[in-house]
């Protein structure tokens, strides 16, 4: 058996201590732990109510609920019962393509629209979850005046008469508007637009205005890259747009049929980060060094490429080596390989303040001079519009408040009291203008300071359309009335127009969006009607989505942005007094900026990386954390002069020594039932940047303190332990050339099996999921949960082992902790055929399919809980309580809307587990019945299959020999986990290739081969 792999630190520095400790997965009982007499902390109560469900009773024996059906008096001609529909969307923010499926006029889930050009079919894990966002019962329900609730008629009255006293004076500050609709009315309005991003891409748009001559946020393009190198630009997470660059970056990587090569990942990270843990070479790097560094990469690029720029001859890389403890011979083999890929490369990165702006300036260089610019760097053709923000304008309409020369302001799509909480003068500011109309889902932090709140729609709700990248269009239909008195910005701008334009600029904003369609048809309309034009852009989803895929113009690099950038290198490189720390505030999977705080989903999503729930942490390197003397869960104090807070230390390998992180968007106040009070706020440490916030802030100079207090982290990576066995298999793109099958380790190749085996005569359903393409994102683990109604327990459940997502994300280290190799692996239901988990129930309630299903009957289950025991892979979820109330006994409104009914709600005592969406697969087996042929590839989708934007998993019928799936399990990089169990998962897991040179030093693994 092989220890390569390791999960924690305490399994890697104690494995003996480590073992013994693992809490048995069936110590947890309720009784046992105390709970029945301690009870349910209200809080987490509350919290769980709205995460997903409320318990009806913890107490009362509640199993098979009865519940009630009402027919429709009316049947809606498009609705017919048990059918769903489905409507093609977009979103606000991303201006990703959506296809919103209804039940009943009810949406229960988002996915991807496939011919939209950017997401391709897959949307981001905080998209997945907007649907738990439409039924959040704490959303506003009606408009308020200095906090009481009123009518629309009343609440547009004095709104109005407010604009009316402050024409010339009124502004409008939102988040990036990518409606074209919207705009237009914004500018009739005549209204000052100021827009401020959450995570500010200011150091990206300064970068390219300093480098190129325009502001733009260019259309970065991985499909193009054939070798990626990122200065501290999580590109895979909440870098720009995330979704769009993994599914190239995935695409450009992929070794299926004969391909033998994939892009390279180089990652100078200053955090332990997604990009990072999908990287070929990861390097950690102080994130005041970055700049070095870069600039030792330009200068070896300059030399190698003979374009020597005597500036940079200061930054060769022996001295940058010197500078910033970075191996000179790995700068060297960074600039090598990308002047090797001249072209076909790519250089991205994000920083802070004026070094954000000097690190663009020098990898726009990089590009320039090895012609990567106009080929994986677009900032000339189809150039993004998802930034438009400028913190140099929020920062005049903050200066414009404090003067009193600001009478009313409307602020919708960014929380600036929260982004920057005390710092900066905001909520002064704030305070300073005598109407503020806030425009929002909820009574938060910069509703708290206005007059007037404005109870906004939902997106789902609204007309609206986007313009995500130039000459990419969608329209943003509802798909449901509101559930509230609420209105989308549009719809009330289109209202208080008489008020500021002097006439209403259209009658609704349906109108609006209508008028400004009609002006894009000549462009787009090839030769239709508009209504015909217009009902097909409803069903398909995207106008312009052709044509976008050729070469872009190379623009000239200006000189004086490398000097300007040379000049910023001075200020570089410092690491604040002895004793003191680098504060790194980077954005996490789950919650980004914060704005889903009071999402339960998002909230006990594990966190790619750490694999923590339920609030923020400070990662530390292990080396630290021992210098230190600090273990998981002990809390520190971190303060600067401005600011401090205290967090949970978490040992973190891959982080810098002396830099520490915590992920933003925690600590809300005002927010909901949810969100309120879980982790906290770092904003007051933001502030002090002339840049705000930026996916890649650090603080320098801040003193950490023991407070002697401790907290059980809620993390869900140390339930399991590997128990020394072989569970996942990765190797190096060299080896794999040699040999398909390298990597994979075969104990018993044929062990022999009690078992007669099953006969297939029909379908046989099986999975494939690539290891190499997985990057972690875990979107398929609340595509899952929303698919299958599978509930959020809360933090203290959590902390107990009794989380219930149907599908993790098992993440594994090897190599050195403070800076190891990672590789993150799905881990579901493996519908094995020989299942363990069949053998041992006593009463027949988790069964075989003919279709090779392992199925749970949920009626005949009485909770004995030996299925859990005896499956190998730990993916059994029991229902400790009725996380899942039933819809007449109290589930607060409108919680019962979101359900899916296609998917039975487990009670409480009941196992559960993934079913392969047994729904989806009747549903497309129905389909294809229907046309007389077998189901095929396209027919059915697992949720998560669905969901991922890596195209990671293939899911299908393994008796066709021609289903993607059946042939990629005989790629020779299949394996099942656990093979010497003998229990024939229907899951075949692909080697994870590595793109870099083999291995030198033995480590026990061997190419394809048994022992
Ligand atoms: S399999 Fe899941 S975690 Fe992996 S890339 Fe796909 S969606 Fe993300």
């Amino acid at each position: 058996m092989s220890e390569k792999f390791w999960m924690s630190v305490d399994q890697k520095e104690n494995p003996v201590d480590f073992a013994k400790n693992i809490p048995g997965e069936f110590t947890s009982s309720p009784i046992r732990d105390g709970f029945e007499k301690d009870g349910l902390d209200r809080r987490d109560f509350m919290k769980i109510m709205g995460a997903s469900a409320l318990m009806a009773s913890l107490a009362g024996c509640t199993r098979r609920p009865v519940q009630k059906i009402v027919p429709y008096v009316n049947n809606p001609e498009e609705i017919i019962p048990g059918q769903p529909n489905f409507y093609a969307s977009a979103d606000m923010k991303s201006g990703y393509g959506f296809i919103v499926k209804t039940r009943e006029g009810r949406p229960i889930k988002v996915d991807g629209n496939t011919d939209h050009p950017m997401n391709k079919g897959a949307i981001s894990t905080r998209e997945q979850a907007l649907v738990h966002d439409l039924y959040d019962p704490d959303r506003l329900r009606a408009p308020k005046i200095d906090g009481a609730d009123v009518d629309w008629k009343a609440f547009d009255d004095a709104v109005m008469k407010a604009l009316e006293n402050s024409k010339g004076s009124t502004w409008i500050l939102t988040g990036t508007v990518l409606s074209p609709t919207l705009k237009s009315v914004i500018e009739k309005c005549n209204l000052r637009h100021v827009m401020l991003d959450a995570f500010p891409m200011d150091d990206v748009l300064e970068g390219q205005a300093q480098s190129f001559g325009s502001r733009v946020f260019p259309r970065y393009r991985f499909d193009q890259a054939d070798y990626v190198v990122s200065f501290d630009a999580d590109f895979l997470d909440n870098w720009g747009s995330t979704v769009e660059y993994t599914k190239q970056f995935s695409e450009k990587r992929r070794l299926d049929g004969k391909k033998i090569s994939m892009s390279k990942l180089v990652a100078f990270e200053s955090a332990m980060r997604l990009t990072g843990q999908n990287a070929d070479l990861r390097v950690s790097v102080h994130p005041n060094d970055q700049l070095i560094v870069a600039l030792g990469v330009a200068s070896e690029v300059a030399r190698l490429s003979g374009r020597s720029v005597d500036e940079l001859s200061a930054f060769n890389a022996g001295a940058v080596a010197q500078r910033t403890g970075v191996a000179k011979e790995t700068i060297e083999l960074v600039a090598k390989e990308l002047v090797k890929f001249r072209g076909r490369g790519l250089a991205i990165a994000s920083g802070r303040g004026a070094q954000g702006v000097a690190l663009q300036n020098v990898v726009n260089f990089i590009n320039s001079v090895l012609d990567n610019d106009g080929e994986a760097m677009d900032g000339s053709s189809f150039p993004s519009n998802q930034f438009q923000g400028s913190f140099a304008e929020f920062d005049k309409l903050l200066n414009a408040a404090k003067a009193g020369t600001v009478k009313t302001l409307i602020i919708q799509g960014v929380n600036p009291a929260y982004l920057f909480a005390d710092s900066m003068g905001v909520k002064e500011a704030l305070k300073k203008i005598p109407n503020v109309i806030y425009v929002g889902s909820y009574q938060d932090e910069t509703a708290e300071l206005a007059k007037f709140v404005a109870a906004e729609s939902h997106a789902f709700e609204a007309w609206g359309d986007v313009n995500p990248q130039r000459d990419l269009y969608s329209i943003v239909q509802p798909t449901i009335r509101p559930l509230w008195q609420t209105k989308s910005l549009l719809e009330m701008l289109v209202d208080w127009s008489p008020a500021m334009a002097g006439s209403k600029v259209a009658e609704t904003a349906y109108d609006a969006v209508v008028a400004n369609w009609k002006q894009l048809h000549g462009r787009f309309g090839g030769g239709k009607s508009f209504q015909d034009w217009w009902d097909d852009t409803l069903m398909s989803g995207v106008v312009g989505a052709s044509g976008r895929e050729g070469k872009a113009a190379a623009r000239s690099y200006r000189m004086d942005a490398l000097r300007s950038a040379i000049s910023a290198s001075r200020s570089a490189g410092q690491k604040g007094a002895d004793g003191e720390f680098t504060l790194m505030i980077t954005s996490s999977v789950a919650l980004g900026d914060g704005f889903q705080a009071n999402n339960a989903l998002l909230q006990e999503l594990p966190d790619p990386v750490s694999k923590n729930t339920w609030g923020n942490y400070l990662a530390v390197s292990p080396n630290t954390a021992k210098k230190m003397r600090w273990l998981d869960g002990d809390i520190v104090k971190i303060e600067n002069a401005a600011h401090s807070v205290e967090l949970p230390v978490y040992r973190q390998p891959g982080m810098p020594a002396n830099v520490v992180a915590a992920h933003y968007g925690y600590g809300r106040k005002f927010n909901g039932r949810i969100g309120n009070g879980v982790g906290v706020s770092l904003s007051n440490f933001t502030g002090s940047s002339s840049m705000g916030i930026t996916p890649a802030n650090c603080v320098l100079g801040v003193k950490i303190s023991k407070t002697g207090k401790k907290e059980k982290i809620p993390c869900t990576q140390g339930h399991h332990s590997l128990e020394g066995r072989d569970i996942v298999f990765d190797t190096s793109l060299e080896e794999y050339r040699d040999n398909p099958k390298s990597g994979i380790v075969r104990h018993f190749p044929n062990p022999p099996s009690i078992w007669s085996g099953h006969e297939y005569n029909g379908y046989k359903w099986g999975m494939v999921i690539d290891l190499s393409s997985c990057t972690g994102c875990s979107a398929c683990v609340i595509a899952c949960s929303v698919e299958n109604n599978v509930p959020a327990v809360g933090k203290d459940q959590v902390q107990r082992g009794r989380e219930m997502q149907w599908i993790r994300i098992d993440r594994y280290y090897s190599g050195d902790p403070e800076n190891p190799e990672t590789l993150t692996q799905p881990m579901l239901c493996q519908h094995c055929d020989n299942a363990p988990c069949e053998t041992v129930c006593p009463v027949l309630a988790t069964v075989h399919s003919d279709e090779g299903i392992n199925q749970m009957i949920y009626n005949r289950c009485v909770g004995t809980k030996y299925c859990s025991n005896n499956c190998p892979y730990k993916v059994r979820r029991f229902n400790w309580f009725e996380n899942n109330a039933p819809m007449n006994a109290g589930m607060e409104h409108p919680l019962p809307l979101m359900k899916n009914p296609e998917v039975t709600l487990r009670s409480r005592g009941v196992m559960e587990k993934c079913t392969f969406c047994t729904q989806r697969i009747e549903l497309g087996k129905y389909a294809a019945k229907a046309e007389n042929r077998r189901a095929g590839d396209n027919d059915i989708r697992t949720a998560c299959q669905e969901a991922c934007p890596a195209d990671a998993i293939s899911f299908g019928d393994t008796n066709n020999p021609n289903s993607k799936v059946a042939v990629l399990r005989d790629h020779p990089r299949g394996f099942t986990s656990l093979e010497e169990l003998n229990a024939k998962p229907a899951v075949t897991y692909l080697t994870k290739v590595r793109n870099r040179p083999a291995e030198k030093k033995a480590d026990g693994h061997h190419g394809g081969g048994h022992h």
